[in-house]
């Protein structure tokens, strides 16, 4: 039994009645709870435990009862209302083979049949799930609050105005209605209508199952779940840490058994009040931007774990890991520290995941190009680079869909025989499994699938330390199958590989797989890792040394959610308020800082990628202030000689191990260049030999001079074959040039393996031939930029790329024509629309309304403009030292003045000025202007047509200068075949790559 304060004691021993343990974090709260099941413990199945954290509690309660039992009840209280339902279903008027369904149930099933659905009057903005998963999310906040489908539709049919609001909420009950029927048609029922049914039932038919009630963090429960506990009789603990839920008596625990005081001083500046040990160290950074946020953390956590902290006493807590996770695992991988995305939407980022849905993807539709691209790249199959860009190459010329290009490639004299073998193993794969998409169960395809692949093989004989997690998430993936055969017999593996990309698109992970009650916590348990995970999923969770990052106003507390419409005063006062958002986001960060015990960095980007200022966030000023500390400023982080050569040799150590296995496999082949492959196995182990020769030179002698005498050691002891691969290295470069960052060490070690791409460069005369396009998708990432321009990876166009082409082309014609009137604007738009192949979908006929008034109003803009438009998609070609640069202005205007402007027309949202501030694109416009046609513009604006907005750049950001620059740095990556991924939220969000990308998993 551990030692207890006098006040957990006096809990623990409580005689009776309803009781609630108050306190903050780290107090020891579910400690009591522990010991109170102990203490009470007559039969332990008489007691039942209600915890968000079942899964963690059940075993630590286990732990402390001697005596045997049949059954504890440790459930969260969905769990417990789907067990309850289970048993009583014929009292609960429920099907006996009903099924829960998670969020993601819910949004595959609403996307399935989204024509079923009136959402005339909701905007898709672009994307049908994100429209349906906030409408999942508001309805799962109205059973929270237990107001039903029929009561939300009474009163929106009792609203006495006529208005716009209205008929939206009106239009909204129906969704909702919708939304229970279609749930109910496959016996299926959400977490919120659990808790609605399992009240009706305890409320109809009070039980007296329970002899005790134990709630853990009962503030965190909804009012619904609330109301369900009234019931389940008052012999009940709960505790909590607000007073405001505190009911019975009160046992107060002031003093945190977790934090150091400094950590708690710092909450304390931003909500909370306890106190504890004397110590702790609380830092606060100012990041130059996003990168060098994540590089000041992984610099960091590298020397904590110098100093011997264990990696998995160190967690790294962002908002979201979808949007924030990848560039912190980025740099941490850099630096080769153990991590672990850590949530949710993790689980669909793992890479053995990833290559399961590319082959699910490309099964059901042979176009898919990033995932025949991702499945040709990755074992079992592992097409070279440069075999992949010729097979691309292919398919683009001969207007093929990838899988019809690799059939055609096997007949190319371009191809080498070894590729021509890998691409037949590909289509020998290809069609056996095609053969089954129509016939066989979704589970035993999924098997099946994986079998084939030999992932699980691979992963058996891997040497990574996470192997078992890796197989287990091919396990779960199996699970999910599984789970959706249940709960839709007839379907076939054709709809479960549409519903699982549905469901990894949207970013949420289908809890189906998991038993009713249970909860993805000891799934998601990180190994001996650094974790990465939300400050939300980090509650229950605590670590030695905590860094929180993203802390910009911005962000914290930034807007609240525009995904998920806040519920009408009338029926949730205050819900959508701006205080109430705040006053959640507070708690949030409190609790996310309370995570740690003895270290805790609050830190937050000062720019954006795009260079706006970004100011911290309120919040973390209030703690910075509480403790009398200033901001430290981080710049993007240098890796020292030594702790380069620390880096290098764990990436080659981890490259060596990882390929071992993938040599063996060849050697079983007996292809006739294996003795190639063992050759570049035994050079990679000399390099680390190398390296760790490096390590161990004698103190104060520099790389360079060490270098020498190793190579001659390691060079005697080569084979000539050896020798030859050991001197074209580029190691020993990447070695002596210790001030170089991480990404041209990544490069160097990558360049060893990979062949060169440089047939696909954009080459024009000595230089290259790059658009405003081209320098910003490099400057975006230099990996997008790879896969876009090098291999030319061809996508399909979205819905609202098209929307863009069409409102281009409209306005191109438009202005072509004699006359420019609105019947002949709007003449052009109907016959557009009918070509652009649109539809009649909901958001079809959205974006046709919006294109329809958005032109409309910028007939009027133009009618009243004094500007006369001179020139309509004009291009331009210059050059600019080696490099020929080129681009089309969409309207180029005369002003009043003589002057002239460019415009470059826009449909996505309006950017600020100082967002626009590094922006390349005008710019390069302006300087293409006047090299190419000699004309020197006054002004060069952007005109989103969809808000009729006109955003000036202004005319002394035009620096020739620094564009110069920015072309010659782009250029000289690309020549150098420079195509290190740098991810971020910004721009991951919205590439089209996502499938391909390695920094895309983990
Ligand atoms: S997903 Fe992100 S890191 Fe990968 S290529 Fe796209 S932008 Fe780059």
């Amino acid at each position: 039994m551990p030692q207890l304060t006098p006040n957990q004691r006096a809990a623990v021993e409580h005689a009776g009645g309803r009781l609630t343990v108050l306190g903050g974090p780290g107090t020891g709260k579910t400690t009591v709870l522990v010991e109170r099941f102990a203490w009470l413990c007559g039969a332990p199945e008489a007691i039942l435990v209600l915890s968000a954290d079942a899964e963690r509690l059940g075993p630590r309660i286990e732990e402390r009862i001697t005596r045997g039992f049949d059954e504890l009840h440790v459930a969260t209280v969905p769990g417990f209302c789907a067990r309850l339902l289970y048993d009583e279903a014929i009292d609960a008027g429920l099907s006996p083979f009903f099924a829960p369904a998670s969020a993601a149930d819910r949004l595959a099933l609403l996307l399935d049949r989204v024509d079923e659905l009136s959402v005339r009057l909701h905007d898709f903005r672009g994307s049908p799930a994100a429209l349906l998963a906030g409408i999942v999310a508001r309805i799962d906040s109205l059973k929270a609050r237990s107001i039903t489908a029929q009561d939300y539709s009474g009163w929106a049919a009792a609203l006495p105005s006529e208005d716009q609001q209205t008929a939206r909420e009106r239009e909204f009950a129906q969704i909702y209605l919708a939304h229970d029927r279609m749930l109910a048609e496959q016996a299926l029922l959400d977490e919120g209508e659990l808790v609605l049914r399992a009240s009706k039932l305890l409320a109809e038919r009070p039980h007296a199952r329970f002899e005790h009630v134990l709630v853990d963090d009962a503030d965190e429960l909804t009012p619904a779940q609330r109301a369900l506990l009234d019931l389940l009789g008052d012999s009940r603990t709960a505790t909590t840490s607000d007073p405001a839920t505190a009911a019975g008596t009160v046992v107060e625990l002031d003093r945190s058994l977790r934090c150091r005081a400094r950590i708690l001083q710092a909450a304390g500046g931003v909500g909370g009040s306890v106190s504890g040990e004397a110590g702790g160290d609380v830092r606060f950074w100012r990041c130059a931007n996003e990168r060098a946020q994540a590089q000041a953390v992984a610099a960091d956590v590298a020397r904590l774990l110098r100093e011997g902290t264990a990696p998995h006493d160190i967690g790294v807590l962002v908002r979201s890991v979808r949007n924030e996770g990848q560039i912190v695992a980025v740099a941490l991988e850099e630096r080769a520290i153990p991590h672990q995305l850590v949530g949710d939407s993790a689980f669909f980022q793992r890479a053995e995941v990833r290559d399961v849905l590319a082959w699910l993807r490309l099964l059901v539709d042979p176009a898919d190009a990033g995932a025949v691209v991702r499945a040709l790249a990755r074992p079992p199959v592992e097409l070279r680079s440069v075999d992949l860009a010729r097979c691309i190459q292919i398919a683009r010329r001969r207007k093929l869909d990838m899988v019809s290009a690799l059939v055609a490639a096997t007949e190319s004299p371009q191809l080498p025989p070894e590729a021509r073998e890998r691409i037949l193993a590909f289509l020998k794969l290809h069609r056996a499994a095609s053969g089954a998409l129509d016939s066989t169960r979704p589970d035993l395809f999924v098997h099946r699938l994986i079998e084939r692949l030999g992932l699980r093989r691979q992963q058996l004989f891997s040497a990574q330390a996470d192997v078992v997690e890796r197989l287990r998430n091919l396990s779960r993936l199996g699970e999910l199958a599984s789970a959706y055969v249940r709960r839709s017999p007839q379907a076939t593996p054709r709809e479960f590989a549409r519903y699982i990309s549905a469901i990894a698109d949207a970013g949420l992970r289908d809890e189906g797989a998991h038993p009713a009650g249970g909860s993805s916590a000891e799934a998601d348990a990180p190994r001996d890792a650094v974790a990465v995970m939300s400050m939300r999923a980090a509650r229950p969770r605590e670590f030695g040394h905590v860094f929180v990052l993203g802390l910009q106003a911005a962000r914290m507390p930034g807007a609240r959610s525009r995904l998920v419409e806040p519920l009408p005063d009338a029926l949730a006062p205050g819900d959508g308020s701006r205080a109430a958002h705040v006053a959640a986001m507070r708690r949030l960060l409190s609790t996310a800082m309370t995570r740690a015990r003895d270290g805790l960095v609050l830190a937050h980007a000062a720019h954006s990628d795009l260079g706006a200022a970004q100011p911290p966030s309120p919040f973390a000023e209030e703690a910075r202030v509480a403790l009398g500390a200033d901001w430290e400023d981080r710049e993007e982080e240098l890796f020292g000689p030594d702790e380069s050569l620390h880096a290098t040799y764990q990436a080659l150590r981890d490259e060596l191990v990882a390929g071992i296995p993938r040599t063996g496999n060849r050697l079983g082949e007996l292809r006739l260049d294996t003795n190639l492959d063992v050759t570049h196995g035994v050079v990679r182990y000399l390099e680390l030999l190398k390296i760790s020769a490096l390590l161990a030179r004698p103190g104060g002698q520099a790389v360079a001079e060490a270098l020498p005498g190793i190579n001659a050691a390691i060079l005697q002891a080569a084979t000539a074959e050896q020798r030859e691969i050991l001197e074209s290295s580029p190691l020993d470069d990447a070695l002596l040039d210790a001030e170089r960052d991480a990404r041209a060490r990544a490069a160097a070690v990558a360049a060893r393996d990979e062949p060169s791409l440089e047939a696909f460069l954009p080459r024009r005369g000595e230089g290259l031939l790059l658009s405003a396009s081209d320098i910003d998708t490099y400057r975006t990432c230099p990996l997008k930029y790879k896969f876009a321009r090098v291999f030319r990876i061809p996508t399909e166009p979205t819905l609202n790329q098209r929307f863009g082409i069409f409102v281009h082309q409209v306005l191109e014609r438009y202005h072509q024509s004699d006359v420019q009137g609105i019947d002949q604007l709007v003449g052009l738009m109907d016959a557009g629309w009918r070509r652009g192949g649109f539809g009649t979908s909901e958001e079809e006929r959205q974006l046709r309304g919006k294109a329809d008034a958005a032109l409309r109003r910028y007939h009027e803009r133009f009618e009243s403009s004094d500007a006369e438009p001179v020139w309509f998609e004009r291009g331009f070609q210059f050059r600019m030292g080696r490099h020929t640069l080129r681009g089309r202005v969409d309207r180029v205007d005369r002003l009043s003045d003589g002057g002239y402007e460019l415009i470059d027309y826009k449909t996505g949202r309006p950017k600020s000025a100082a967002q626009l501030r590094e922006d390349v694109q005008l710019s390069l416009y302006a300087v293409g202007a006047r090299e190419a046609w000699e004309l020197d513009a006054s002004r060069q604006s952007y005109l989103y047509v969809l808000d009729d907005e006109k955003v000036p750049v202004p005319q002394e950001d035009i620096d020739r200068d620094w564009i110069a620059d920015t072309v010659s740095e782009v250029a000289d990556g690309i020549s150098s075949q420079g195509f290190e991924p740098t991810p971020s939220y910004a721009a991951c969000s919205i590439c089209d790559y996502r499938i391909v990308c390695p920094a895309a998993e983990r």
